[in-house]
Protein backbone atom coordinates (compact mmCIF):
# COMPACT_ATOMS: atom_id res chain seq x y z
CA UNK A 1 0.00 0.00 0.00
CA UNK A 2 1.18 3.57 -0.92
CA UNK A 3 1.93 5.95 1.52
CA UNK A 4 -0.88 8.03 1.28
CA UNK A 5 -3.08 5.40 1.04
CA UNK A 6 -1.86 4.30 4.44
CA UNK A 7 -2.78 7.78 5.90
CA UNK A 8 -5.65 8.41 3.95
CA UNK A 9 -6.60 5.01 5.75
CA UNK A 10 -5.44 6.98 8.85
CA UNK A 11 -7.20 9.57 8.40
CA UNK A 12 -10.17 7.74 7.78
CA UNK A 13 -10.61 6.56 11.24
CA UNK A 14 -10.00 9.42 13.42
CA UNK A 15 -10.39 12.86 11.30
CA UNK A 16 -14.03 14.56 11.88
CA UNK A 17 -16.24 14.25 8.77
CA UNK A 18 -16.37 17.64 8.06
CA UNK A 19 -14.28 17.77 4.91
CA UNK A 20 -14.67 15.98 1.64
CA UNK A 21 -11.35 15.41 1.49
CA UNK A 22 -9.29 14.24 -1.37
CA UNK A 23 -7.17 11.51 -1.53
CA UNK A 24 -4.17 14.06 -1.64
CA UNK A 25 -1.02 13.86 1.40
CA UNK A 26 1.04 16.79 1.01
CA UNK A 27 4.23 16.67 2.99
CA UNK A 28 6.70 18.95 1.57
CA UNK A 29 5.88 22.65 -0.44
CA UNK A 30 8.64 25.02 -2.26
CA UNK A 31 7.16 27.91 -4.00
CA UNK A 32 4.15 26.90 -6.32
CA UNK A 33 5.25 23.20 -6.09
CA UNK A 34 3.88 20.73 -3.07
CA UNK A 35 4.92 16.78 -2.99
CA UNK A 36 3.03 14.14 -1.82
CA UNK A 37 3.94 11.31 0.86
CA UNK A 38 5.01 8.83 -1.95
CA UNK A 39 6.88 11.48 -3.84
CA UNK A 40 4.83 13.09 -6.69
CA UNK A 41 4.95 16.62 -7.79
CA UNK A 42 1.99 19.09 -7.82
CA UNK A 43 1.98 22.84 -9.32
CA UNK A 44 -0.48 24.26 -6.67
CA UNK A 45 -3.02 26.75 -8.06
CA UNK A 46 -4.99 26.94 -4.83
CA UNK A 47 -2.31 27.92 -2.58
CA UNK A 48 -3.83 26.61 0.76
CA UNK A 49 -6.82 28.69 -0.18
CA UNK A 50 -5.35 31.51 -0.95
CA UNK A 51 -2.79 31.21 2.40
CA UNK A 52 0.30 30.88 0.78
CA UNK A 53 0.67 34.26 -1.05
CA UNK A 54 4.83 34.23 -1.55
CA UNK A 55 4.10 30.63 -2.50
CA UNK A 56 5.40 27.51 0.27
CA UNK A 57 8.21 28.45 2.67
CA UNK A 58 9.11 31.23 1.39
CA UNK A 59 12.73 31.46 2.95
CA UNK A 60 12.36 34.82 4.87
CA UNK A 61 8.95 33.80 6.46
CA UNK A 62 10.55 30.91 7.34
CA UNK A 63 13.82 31.85 8.92
CA UNK A 64 11.79 34.90 10.93
CA UNK A 65 9.38 31.57 12.03
CA UNK A 66 12.60 29.54 12.91
CA UNK A 67 14.28 32.64 14.91
CA UNK A 68 10.98 33.63 16.87
CA UNK A 69 10.69 30.30 17.75
CA UNK A 70 13.72 29.52 19.48
CA UNK A 71 13.17 33.16 21.18
CA UNK A 72 9.42 33.55 22.63
CA UNK A 73 6.63 31.74 21.30
CA UNK A 74 3.81 32.97 23.08
CA UNK A 75 3.06 34.99 25.71
CA UNK A 76 -0.41 36.52 27.67
CA UNK A 77 -1.87 39.95 25.62
CA UNK A 78 -1.58 41.44 29.27
CA UNK A 79 1.40 42.13 27.83
CA UNK A 80 3.12 44.32 25.14
CA UNK A 81 4.16 41.93 22.50
CA UNK A 82 6.81 43.94 20.31
CA UNK A 83 5.79 41.60 16.90
CA UNK A 84 2.22 42.46 17.54
CA UNK A 85 3.15 46.08 17.63
CA UNK A 86 5.56 46.13 14.75
CA UNK A 87 3.31 44.28 12.41
CA UNK A 88 0.48 46.62 13.43
CA UNK A 89 2.66 49.36 12.49
CA UNK A 90 3.17 48.20 9.28
CA UNK A 91 -0.63 47.51 8.23
CA UNK A 92 -1.32 50.95 9.88
CA UNK A 93 1.55 52.59 7.70
CA UNK A 94 0.44 50.92 4.73
CA UNK A 95 -3.86 51.20 4.76
CA UNK A 96 -6.62 53.59 6.07
CA UNK A 97 -6.33 52.26 9.89
CA UNK A 98 -5.34 53.18 13.11
CA UNK A 99 -5.71 50.44 15.07
CA UNK A 100 -5.32 46.51 14.96
CA UNK A 101 -6.96 44.00 16.95
CA UNK A 102 -5.30 40.33 16.56
CA UNK A 103 -6.53 36.74 16.63
CA UNK A 104 -6.69 33.54 14.61
CA UNK A 105 -8.91 33.32 11.70
CA UNK A 106 -10.44 34.99 9.19
CA UNK A 107 -14.06 34.04 11.19
CA UNK A 108 -12.79 36.08 14.52
CA UNK A 109 -11.51 38.61 12.86
CA UNK A 110 -15.47 38.80 11.31
CA UNK A 111 -16.71 38.37 14.99
CA UNK A 112 -14.65 41.37 16.51
CA UNK A 113 -15.59 43.52 13.56
CA UNK A 114 -19.44 42.90 14.12
CA UNK A 115 -18.80 43.35 18.01
CA UNK A 116 -17.34 47.00 17.06
CA UNK A 117 -19.46 47.62 14.97
CA UNK A 118 -22.67 46.68 17.26
CA UNK A 119 -20.92 48.69 20.71
CA UNK A 120 -19.96 51.74 18.54
CA UNK A 121 -23.47 51.87 17.30
CA UNK A 122 -25.11 51.09 20.94
CA UNK A 123 -22.92 54.09 22.10
CA UNK A 124 -23.94 56.66 19.64
CA UNK A 125 -27.23 55.96 19.26
CA UNK A 126 -28.36 53.44 21.81
CA UNK A 127 -29.97 49.94 21.85
CA UNK A 128 -31.36 48.41 18.67
CA UNK A 129 -30.11 49.69 16.06
CA UNK A 130 -27.61 46.69 15.18
CA UNK A 131 -28.54 45.32 11.68
CA UNK A 132 -25.72 44.11 10.00
CA UNK A 133 -26.41 44.05 5.86
CA UNK A 134 -24.63 41.37 3.90
CA UNK A 135 -24.43 40.07 0.81
CA UNK A 136 -26.10 36.99 -0.85
CA UNK A 137 -23.39 34.36 -1.75
CA UNK A 138 -20.98 36.20 0.51
CA UNK A 139 -19.10 34.28 2.58
CA UNK A 140 -17.67 35.20 6.46
CA UNK A 141 -16.64 32.10 8.22
CA UNK A 142 -17.55 29.18 10.05
CA UNK A 143 -18.35 30.42 13.16
CA UNK A 144 -21.94 30.72 14.77
CA UNK A 145 -21.15 34.86 13.45
CA UNK A 146 -19.92 34.13 10.47
CA UNK A 147 -22.48 31.81 8.86
CA UNK A 148 -25.35 34.21 10.74
CA UNK A 149 -23.02 37.00 8.02
CA UNK A 150 -22.75 34.59 5.43
CA UNK A 151 -25.41 34.42 2.91
CA UNK A 152 -25.24 31.14 1.86
CA UNK A 153 -28.50 28.75 2.69
CA UNK A 154 -26.73 25.51 2.17
CA UNK A 155 -24.13 26.31 5.31
CA UNK A 156 -26.45 27.63 7.89
CA UNK A 157 -28.76 24.01 7.39
CA UNK A 158 -29.55 22.51 10.86
CA UNK A 159 -27.66 25.22 12.93
CA UNK A 160 -30.56 26.91 14.03
CA UNK A 161 -30.68 29.35 16.29
CA UNK A 162 -28.37 31.99 14.22
CA UNK A 163 -26.92 35.08 15.67
CA UNK A 164 -29.83 37.22 14.81
CA UNK A 165 -29.62 41.38 13.09
CA UNK A 166 -28.13 39.87 9.48
CA UNK A 167 -30.19 40.48 6.06
CA UNK A 168 -28.69 39.70 3.22
CA UNK A 169 -28.95 41.55 -0.51
CA UNK A 170 -28.07 40.65 -3.80
CA UNK A 171 -23.92 41.82 -4.18
CA UNK A 172 -23.77 44.30 -6.49
CA UNK A 173 -27.44 45.59 -6.11
CA UNK A 174 -26.93 49.09 -5.44
CA UNK A 175 -30.83 49.88 -5.28
CA UNK A 176 -31.56 46.73 -3.19
CA UNK A 177 -29.30 47.77 -1.10
CA UNK A 178 -30.79 50.99 -0.28
CA UNK A 179 -33.81 50.04 -0.23
CA UNK A 180 -32.65 47.47 2.73
CA UNK A 181 -31.29 50.39 5.05
CA UNK A 182 -33.82 51.16 8.09
CA UNK A 183 -33.50 52.58 11.29
CA UNK A 184 -32.33 49.63 12.79
CA UNK A 185 -29.37 49.37 10.49
CA UNK A 186 -25.81 49.64 12.03
CA UNK A 187 -23.24 48.60 9.14
CA UNK A 188 -23.00 46.95 5.61
CA UNK A 189 -20.28 44.21 5.67
CA UNK A 190 -19.45 42.91 2.09
CA UNK A 191 -16.72 40.88 0.59
CA UNK A 192 -14.69 43.69 -2.19
CA UNK A 193 -15.26 40.54 -4.71
CA UNK A 194 -16.67 37.40 -3.40
CA UNK A 195 -14.21 34.76 -2.89
CA UNK A 196 -15.69 31.24 -1.79
CA UNK A 197 -19.32 32.86 -3.95
CA UNK A 198 -17.82 32.15 -7.41
CA UNK A 199 -15.25 35.04 -8.15
CA UNK A 200 -17.96 37.26 -8.12
CA UNK A 201 -16.48 41.01 -9.02
CA UNK A 202 -18.72 44.14 -7.96
CA UNK A 203 -19.77 46.32 -11.02
CA UNK A 204 -17.92 49.95 -11.50
CA UNK A 205 -18.44 52.35 -9.39
CA UNK A 206 -20.81 49.62 -6.88
CA UNK A 207 -18.01 50.17 -3.83
CA UNK A 208 -18.03 54.28 -4.20
CA UNK A 209 -22.14 54.21 -4.52
CA UNK A 210 -21.81 51.66 -0.98
CA UNK A 211 -19.79 54.05 0.66
CA UNK A 212 -22.26 57.30 -0.40
CA UNK A 213 -24.76 55.09 1.08
CA UNK A 214 -23.09 54.44 4.53
CA UNK A 215 -21.96 58.39 4.85
CA UNK A 216 -25.85 59.32 3.94
CA UNK A 217 -27.00 56.99 6.48
CA UNK A 218 -24.68 56.84 9.65
CA UNK A 219 -23.72 52.92 8.95
CA UNK A 220 -20.36 51.32 8.78
CA UNK A 221 -18.41 49.61 5.78
CA UNK A 222 -16.93 47.26 6.82
CA UNK A 223 -14.89 45.49 4.53
CA UNK A 224 -13.89 41.73 4.83
CA UNK A 225 -10.94 40.63 3.19
CA UNK A 226 -9.99 37.87 4.41
CA UNK A 227 -9.25 36.59 0.61
CA UNK A 228 -9.08 39.56 -1.40
CA UNK A 229 -6.40 40.99 1.18
CA UNK A 230 -2.50 40.71 1.80
CA UNK A 231 -1.76 41.27 -2.34
CA UNK A 232 -4.00 38.65 -3.65
CA UNK A 233 -6.05 41.01 -6.41
CA UNK A 234 -2.45 43.34 -7.46
CA UNK A 235 -2.95 45.84 -4.84
CA UNK A 236 -2.14 45.26 -0.52
CA UNK A 237 -5.90 45.70 -0.22
CA UNK A 238 -8.67 45.52 -2.66
CA UNK A 239 -10.63 48.44 -1.51
CA UNK A 240 -7.51 50.61 -2.45
CA UNK A 241 -8.65 50.07 -6.59
CA UNK A 242 -12.35 50.84 -5.42
CA UNK A 243 -11.18 54.74 -4.75
CA UNK A 244 -12.75 54.39 -0.89
CA UNK A 245 -12.11 53.55 2.14
CA UNK A 246 -13.51 51.04 4.81
CA UNK A 247 -14.20 52.01 8.54
CA UNK A 248 -13.72 48.35 9.44
CA UNK A 249 -11.67 45.42 7.43
CA UNK A 250 -10.41 42.18 8.16
CA UNK A 251 -7.64 40.25 7.05
CA UNK A 252 -6.63 36.18 7.83
CA UNK A 253 -5.39 34.14 5.23
CA UNK A 254 -2.40 35.70 3.47
CA UNK A 255 -1.47 37.69 6.04
CA UNK A 256 1.22 35.37 8.00
CA UNK A 257 2.10 32.43 4.73
CA UNK A 258 0.36 29.68 6.79
CA UNK A 259 0.91 30.85 10.45
CA UNK A 260 -2.97 30.91 12.09
CA UNK A 261 -3.76 34.85 11.88
CA UNK A 262 -6.69 37.11 11.45
CA UNK A 263 -6.85 40.90 12.26
CA UNK A 264 -9.54 43.47 12.34
CA UNK A 265 -8.25 47.36 11.34
CA UNK A 266 -9.95 50.41 12.43
CA UNK A 267 -9.65 54.15 12.43
CA UNK A 268 -8.86 55.66 16.06
CA UNK A 269 -12.36 57.30 17.05
CA UNK A 270 -14.12 53.86 15.89
CA UNK A 271 -11.57 51.54 17.61
CA UNK A 272 -11.95 53.24 20.64
CA UNK A 273 -15.33 51.70 21.30
CA UNK A 274 -13.73 48.38 22.26
CA UNK A 275 -11.97 49.40 25.00
CA UNK A 276 -9.82 47.19 28.03
CA UNK A 277 -12.28 44.28 28.96
CA UNK A 278 -14.53 44.23 25.83
CA UNK A 279 -12.99 41.99 23.56
CA UNK A 280 -9.51 39.56 23.67
CA UNK A 281 -7.86 36.32 22.51
CA UNK A 282 -5.61 34.11 24.28
CA UNK A 283 -3.32 33.42 21.03
CA UNK A 284 -4.29 36.78 19.24
CA UNK A 285 -1.14 38.08 17.68
CA UNK A 286 1.32 35.87 19.55
CA UNK A 287 5.13 36.59 18.91
CA UNK A 288 5.39 33.71 16.47
CA UNK A 289 2.32 34.17 14.52
CA UNK A 290 3.01 38.23 14.14
CA UNK A 291 6.72 37.23 13.78
CA UNK A 292 5.44 35.28 10.31
CA UNK A 293 3.54 38.36 9.28
CA UNK A 294 5.99 40.90 9.86
CA UNK A 295 8.21 39.25 7.61
CA UNK A 296 5.26 37.58 5.13
CA UNK A 297 4.28 42.06 4.71
CA UNK A 298 7.59 43.10 4.26
CA UNK A 299 8.39 40.65 1.39
CA UNK A 300 4.71 41.87 0.02
CA UNK A 301 6.03 45.59 0.54
CA UNK A 302 9.40 45.28 -0.98
CA UNK A 303 9.93 42.75 -3.16
CA UNK A 304 8.07 42.86 -6.45
CA UNK A 305 5.54 40.44 -5.72
CA UNK A 306 2.06 43.17 -6.47
CA UNK A 307 3.83 43.64 -10.19
CA UNK A 308 4.22 40.56 -10.33
CA UNK A 309 0.55 39.71 -8.69
CA UNK A 310 -0.80 41.93 -11.38
CA UNK A 311 1.42 41.02 -14.75
CA UNK A 312 0.57 37.44 -14.19
CA UNK A 313 -2.83 37.83 -13.30
CA UNK A 314 -3.10 39.80 -16.67
CA UNK A 315 -1.26 36.67 -18.75
CA UNK A 316 -2.89 33.92 -16.98
CA UNK A 317 -6.41 35.69 -17.93
CA UNK A 318 -5.14 35.61 -21.40
CA UNK A 319 -4.58 32.44 -21.44
CA UNK A 320 -8.32 31.47 -19.89
CA UNK A 321 -9.74 33.62 -22.80
CA UNK A 322 -7.94 31.95 -25.78
CA UNK A 323 -9.25 28.70 -23.90
CA UNK A 324 -12.74 29.66 -23.56
CA UNK A 325 -12.09 30.49 -27.89
CA UNK A 326 -11.60 26.93 -27.88
CA UNK A 327 -14.51 25.76 -25.66
CA UNK A 328 -18.02 26.52 -25.65
CA UNK A 329 -18.87 25.49 -22.33
CA UNK A 330 -16.50 27.95 -20.65
CA UNK A 331 -19.22 31.28 -20.38
CA UNK A 332 -17.10 33.81 -18.25
CA UNK A 333 -13.31 34.39 -17.00
CA UNK A 334 -13.20 37.08 -14.71
CA UNK A 335 -10.90 37.99 -11.65
CA UNK A 336 -8.07 41.03 -10.60
CA UNK A 337 -4.63 40.16 -9.73
CA UNK A 338 -4.31 36.89 -9.18
CA UNK A 339 -8.32 35.86 -7.99
CA UNK A 340 -9.70 34.07 -11.46
CA UNK A 341 -12.92 32.50 -11.84
CA UNK A 342 -13.55 30.42 -15.04
CA UNK A 343 -17.54 29.42 -14.89
CA UNK A 344 -18.73 27.23 -16.84
CA UNK A 345 -21.98 26.12 -17.86
CA UNK A 346 -21.32 22.52 -17.01
CA UNK A 347 -20.06 20.76 -13.51
CA UNK A 348 -16.55 21.55 -11.97
CA UNK A 349 -16.16 19.26 -9.79
CA UNK A 350 -14.70 15.88 -11.39
CA UNK A 351 -12.43 18.35 -13.64
CA UNK A 352 -10.58 19.15 -10.34
CA UNK A 353 -9.65 15.70 -9.79
CA UNK A 354 -8.82 15.02 -13.24
CA UNK A 355 -6.46 17.72 -12.84
CA UNK A 356 -4.72 16.57 -9.53
CA UNK A 357 -4.46 13.18 -11.47
CA UNK A 358 -2.52 15.32 -13.91
CA UNK A 359 -0.62 17.21 -11.33
CA UNK A 360 -2.15 20.07 -10.43
CA UNK A 361 -3.70 21.53 -8.07
CA UNK A 362 -7.23 23.69 -8.84
CA UNK A 363 -10.28 24.33 -7.05
CA UNK A 364 -13.89 24.23 -7.78
CA UNK A 365 -16.52 26.60 -6.34
CA UNK A 366 -20.58 27.08 -6.23
CA UNK A 367 -20.09 24.01 -8.44
CA UNK A 368 -19.27 25.60 -12.03
CA UNK A 369 -16.38 28.36 -11.31
CA UNK A 370 -13.46 27.08 -11.18
CA UNK A 371 -11.43 29.23 -8.95
CA UNK A 372 -7.39 29.67 -9.44
CA UNK A 373 -5.70 31.34 -6.43
CA UNK A 374 -2.22 30.55 -6.43
CA UNK A 375 0.80 31.69 -5.32
CA UNK A 376 1.33 35.85 -6.01
CA UNK A 377 5.04 34.50 -7.11
CA UNK A 378 3.91 32.08 -9.76
CA UNK A 379 5.99 32.24 -13.44
CA UNK A 380 4.94 32.57 -16.60
CA UNK A 381 6.30 29.06 -16.96
CA UNK A 382 4.30 27.91 -14.30
CA UNK A 383 0.77 29.28 -15.90
CA UNK A 384 2.05 27.93 -19.35
CA UNK A 385 2.51 24.39 -17.58
CA UNK A 386 -1.21 24.87 -15.76
CA UNK A 387 -3.08 26.05 -19.15
CA UNK A 388 -1.09 22.97 -20.96
CA UNK A 389 -2.91 20.67 -18.39
CA UNK A 390 -6.24 22.41 -18.63
CA UNK A 391 -6.54 22.34 -22.46
CA UNK A 392 -5.93 19.08 -22.10
CA UNK A 393 -8.61 18.36 -19.33
CA UNK A 394 -10.86 20.85 -21.11
CA UNK A 395 -10.39 18.89 -24.38
CA UNK A 396 -11.50 15.24 -22.93
CA UNK A 397 -14.68 17.15 -21.22
CA UNK A 398 -16.90 17.99 -24.13
C1 LIG B 1 -11.82 32.11 4.30
C2 LIG B 1 -12.70 33.27 4.54
C3 LIG B 1 -13.22 33.53 5.82
C4 LIG B 1 -13.03 32.59 6.97
O1 LIG B 1 -11.71 32.51 7.40
P1 LIG B 1 -11.29 31.35 8.42
O2 LIG B 1 -9.85 31.65 8.70
O3 LIG B 1 -11.52 30.04 7.75
O4 LIG B 1 -12.14 31.51 9.63
C5 LIG B 1 -13.96 34.69 6.00
N1 LIG B 1 -14.19 35.53 4.98
C6 LIG B 1 -13.71 35.31 3.74
C7 LIG B 1 -13.99 36.30 2.65
C8 LIG B 1 -12.96 34.16 3.47
O5 LIG B 1 -12.52 33.92 2.23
Amino acid sequence: MSQSQQWIDRNDRVIAKTYGRYPLVPVRGEGCKLWDADGKEYLDLLAGVAVNNLGHCPPKVVAAIREQAGTLLHCSNFYNIPQQIRLAELLCDNSFADRVFFCNSGAEANEAAIKLARKYSSEKYGAGRSEVLTALASFHGRTYCGISATGQEKIKEGFAPLLPGFRHLPFGDIEALRAAVGERTCAIMLEPIQGEGGVNLPPENYFRQVHQLCDEHGLLLILDEVQTGCGRTGSLFAYEQEGIEPDIMTLAKGLASGVPIGAMLAGEELAAHLGPGTHGSTFGGNPLATAAGIATLETLLNEDILDNCRSMGAYFQDELEKLQQKYAFITEVRGRGLIIGVEMSIEGGEMVKTAMAKGLLINCTVGKVLRFIPPLIISRNEIDQAISILDDIFSETV
